[in-house]
């Protein structure tokens, strides 16, 4: 459910005409719903209110700090893979005490950062690095809290690309080799042993691979206890999928009732880190028609967003749902590709797909593009990343302007020898 709805023939984000945002900011430009926002969290912690729970949202899927700070004051916590991130959800007012590092590659300052700034958890993927932080945290005379990040080896049939929780993946550490640096940590007077975690994949779309993963856990969790190891947490990732086009994902309210179930008698802080289910159709992408082109094969729709607004078709062949902002009255349709204008054959927002016919000039909103849209654009062809709208009733901010030229060559100079000024 969201707040982008139809009111007459016009397509609003809650009470605003999305044309109007495109006149006064001009496109692509992302637009995100507070109340579709608000609504997801509510949807997401209700379940858990009753038991010790914490909802550290995955703030990759979608970083802007006007994002954050809405969502860090419904209550959540966050879910950080970098020193950057760490950086956003400060900057955005976070608590501390509420943070959980994930990631399997950290650097040395940012694991120093993450210590210093005391956050609840370092997600601890590799002995190597279970073996970095110790020393790190004796170097600050700090013991490190930590959790140690397990694959359980299960398959959450989704993408492959966006599979985590196999043998094969490089996520996590196998449950098997665990156990012995579990011991390890609750040994090292640097480390304090807080949590177990695990993170199976992303737009999991059923539950079956989230409880056969939880399974799992708790048998690791029993055999540590009967060792004599103690936690304080299971953090059990993220991951619940959402509808796209026609895929039926368990409702959130149906995940926790089963994880909440899965977990009964089990006396343990209970952490999720869910990403796209919360912000994912609380967004969508605003784009420009600039021409029509056919050929003798094809039908294109050329569009002012490219692959590198919104990566995630070209890259995960994924399906967004796109509609004229304005409804159109005419029946006429066609089978269309809708391109960018980048240089990449890979360029696409859907390619072979049925819409009603487009003129240039014409808005169309690309659905379900607040996870891993904005969070995953980039500069390439040296476009200007484009602006980000928070909706909110009847008014709209801008949360992130439009980059200018200038900011496409920021920081870069001219090699001495180049001469000239930089
Ligand atoms: C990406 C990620 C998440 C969030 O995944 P979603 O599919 O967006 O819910 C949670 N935890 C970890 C460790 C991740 O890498």
């Amino acid at each position: 459910m969201h707040h982008f709805n139809f009111k007459s023939e016009e397509l609003y984000c809650e009470e605003v005409p999305l044309k109007k945002i495109a006149s006064e900011v001009g496109t692509p430009f992302y637009c995100y719903s507070q109340a579709t926002l608000t609504r997801h969290v509510q949807q997401f912690s209700e379940p858990f209110k009753d038991v010790d729970a914490l909802l550290c949202y995955a703030v990759k899927a979608n970083s802007n700090i006007a994002v954050l700070r809405l969502l860090l004051s419904l209550g959540c916590g966050a879910d950080i893979v970098s020193g950057g991130e760490l950086f956003r959800v400060l900057k955005a007012g976070g608590e501390r005490k509420k943070i959980v590092f994930s990631g399997v590659g950290k650097r040395e300052d940012e694991i120093e950062f993450a210590l210093k700034e005391k956050i609840l958890s370092l997600n601890v993927e590799s002995a190597q690095e279970l073996e970095l932080v110790s020393n790190i945290a004796k170097k600050l005379k700090t013991k490190a809290p930590i959790s140690i990040r397990v694959n359980p080896d299960i398959d959450p049939k989704t993408h492959p690309y966006i599979s985590t929780g196999l043998l094969q993946n490089k996520f996590g550490i196998p449950l098997k080799e665990a156990i012995g640096l579990f011991h390890k940590a609750s040994k090292d007077p640097n480390l304090d042993l807080v949590g177990i975690d695990c993170h199976i994949g992303s737009q999991v779309t059923e539950l079956a691979p989230f409880l056969d993963a939880l399974r799992s856990i708790k048998n690791t969790i029993k055999q540590l206890k009967s060792e004599g190891i103690k936690i304080d947490h299971l953090d059990i990732g993220g991951g619940l999928g959402i509808t796209y086009s026609d895929e039926n994902p368990p409702h959130p309210r149906d995940y926790a009732k089963a994880v909440l179930d899965e977990l009964a008698g089990l006396d343990l802080m209970l952490i999720m880190e869910p990403g796209r289910v919360i912000v994912g159709n609380a967004g969508i992408l605003v784009t420009k028609v600039l021409f029509t082109k056919h050929t003798s094969q094809k039908e294109f729709v050329i569009v002012d967003a490219a692959m590198n607004d919104l990566i995630r078709p070209g890259l995960y062949n994924a399906y967004q749902e796109i509609i004229p902002v304005k409804e159109s009255s005419s029946e006429s349709t066609k089978v269309v590709d809708v391109v960018g204008p980048v240089c990449e054959t890979g360029d696409f927002l859907a390619r072979e797909r049925k819409m009603p016919t487009v003129s240039p000039g014409d808005l169309l909103a690309v659905m379900s593009a607040g996870a891993y849209g904005f969070s995953m654009s980039s500069n390439y062809n040296s476009r200007p990343r484009v602006a980000e709208i928070l909706v909110n009733g009847d008014k709209f901010a801008v949360i992130r302007k439009r980059e200018a030229l200038e900011d496409l060559i920021l920081g870069e100079t001219m090699a001495h020898w180049l001469g000239g000024k930089d």
